[in-house]
């Protein structure tokens, strides 16, 4: 059997975490058995569809480095856009209506809240009453031919389902759980239930994987598989993303989507790496991984039950590790957009660039902070965060005495056309002010740290030095 799955968004916002792991999930079984991952758009829902929605989500996909094997516009099983499938989904209605296993329903919404209300009403459940099950299809032709529309609703089957799930195991869904529902919409529009069986269906698909809250879907599908004599794929209903309150992630728990983080800077592996760890485990309990490490190990047999707290700050530490294991070269590349425009950084040497990045990497989880930290290379007033300390450290006796020798150094290497001190300059410095000058301990390291950076805490400065133009650090000393 080739795997085929897929994944089907709704175009009608912005790509949301659930979504895009969801996603994942689909795309890494397919990865992992050498299947197709299918990208199909369910936008039938007209009114709050949007093609910029479509192209958005699409972007954050390829963004999180999943792209589709078939989709808009590419595959053999198009079209893969639910609003051009139309003629498909009238084409199986019709045969249920033929099969007798549908019916045109010609209730007003009016009627329907009526008929809900007195359900209610009685203590039983809001099924549709059975109004038009048996209405006769010539009177009921008759009534369309006259202009009027009505919906096509399918003839619930009473009986209990059972669903081997691959995350929950056997699901029982017992008899009378559903009423007749509609398939088709009065407007001639088809619903999702519908869509997704007769797509999953034709598309071939053999595994679905989804959130557990469609379980209530799966029924109306399994019913549905069954009168349209289908082959049903295998189904997993992996577990939902909750907030720290325990209820399912949405907006109130911040901001849930995709193209959020992107612009924030988080990395896409990052981002995948995280999202894949909440509701399956990776067999050596590894928590740092990409996808292409993951692919081949990924089955169905490791997602959990347990709902998966999304914790921001967990995804902020994979982040950092990820961008850690990014090389130098690629980081540059990479993090330029984050910077404001004309950003200093950007005219050094790219020998200067690497080194700065090799040695700034380490303090940040985002790219979005290297410019704060790299602004300390070129910043010649002090900071303002931490003035108390820097005037008690300017204050000491000594610290005047060691910034007389430095700004002679600095103006030594200058007149040799030198643009930044070498490390053996800055431990050459340090033992001069030691042995020469005797100042030592905490009067050395601060007042050394305060001289030359103008700021109370840092960096390394052995690290940091080497990396700060001289002029800037002669610019620094004026006030010495
Ligand atoms: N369009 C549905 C959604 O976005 C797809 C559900 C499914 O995977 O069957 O939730």
């Amino acid at each position: 059997m080739t795997v085929r799955v897929r994944f089907a968004p709704s175009p009608t916002g912005h790509l949301h975490i659930g979504g895009l792991r969801t996603a994942l999930y689909n795309f890494l079984l397919a990865k992992s058995q050498g299947g197709s991952f299918i990208l199909r758009i369910e936008d039938t829902d007209q009114e709050r569809s949007e093609k910029k929605y479509e192209a958005l989500q699409m972007e954050a996909l390829r963004w999180a480095g999943i792209d589709w094997d078939e989709g808009p516009g590419e595959g053999p099983c198009g079209p893969y856009r639910q609003s051009e499938r139309l003629s498909f989904y009238k084409k199986y209605a019709d045969r249920l209506i033929e099969e007798d296993k549908a019916f045109y329903c010609f209730c007003t919404d009016e009627e329907l809240a009526e008929m809900k209300e007195k359900a209610v009403k009685e203590n039983r459940p809001p099924h549709y009453d059975g109004r038009y099950r048996n209405y006769p299809k010539s009177e009921a032709l008759q009534r369309i031919a006259a202009g009027e529309k009505p919906a096509v609703r399918f003839k619930a089957s009473l009986k209990s389902f059972i669903l081997e799930d691959l995350v929950r195991g056997r699901v029982v869904f017992p008899e009378n759980m559903v009423g007749d529902f509609v398939i088709v919409r009065s407007n001639g529009l088809p619903i999702y239930n519908f869509c997704c069986v007769v797509d999953d269906w034709l598309m071939k698909i053999t595994h679905v994987v989804r959130g557990e809250d469609h379980l209530s879907n799966t029924v109306r599908q399994l019913m549905l598989y069954e009168a349209l004599d289908a082959s049903r794929p295998q189904f997993a209903h992996v577990s939902l993303l909750i907030g720290q309150d325990r209820q399912k992630l949405s907006k109130r728990h911040g901001v849930v989507s995709v193209d959020h983080y992107r612009q924030e800077g988080f990395l896409p592996e990052a981002m995948t790496n995280y999202l894949c760890l909440l509701g399956w485990s990776h067999p050596q309990e590894k928590e740092i991984f990409s996808q292409n490490e993951v692919v081949d190990l990924f089955d169905t047999t490791r997602f959990t039950k347990a709902s998966a707290i999304y914790d921001l700050e967990k995804l902020k530490y994979i982040n950092g590790q990820h961008l850690r294991r990014l090389s130098n070269e690629d980081i540059l590349k990479r993090c330029e957009k984050f910077f404001p425009k004309n950003h200093p950084f950007f005219d050094g040497s790219n020998s200067w660039k690497i080194q700065c990045i090799s040695f700034f990497k380490d303090q940040v989880q985002f790219f979005n902070q290297l410019p704060g930290l790299l602004d300390d290379l070129f910043r010649i007033d002090s900071r303002g965060d931490d003035e108390d300390e820097l005037k008690a450290i300017r204050g000491l006796e000594s610290t005047p005495v060691m910034a007389t020798y430095l700004k002679s150094e600095i103006e030594r290497l200058l007149s040799e056309n030198k643009a930044f001190a070498q490390k053996d300059d800055f431990s050459h410095w340090m033992t001069h002010i030691k042995k020469e000058l005797k100042i030592k301990g905490k009067p050395l390291f601060k007042g050394m740290r305060a001289v030359l950076t103008g700021a109370a805490q840092g960096p390394e400065l052995v690290g940091l030095i080497p990396l700060t133009p001289l002029s800037v650090l002669k610019d620094r000393m004026k006030r010495y």
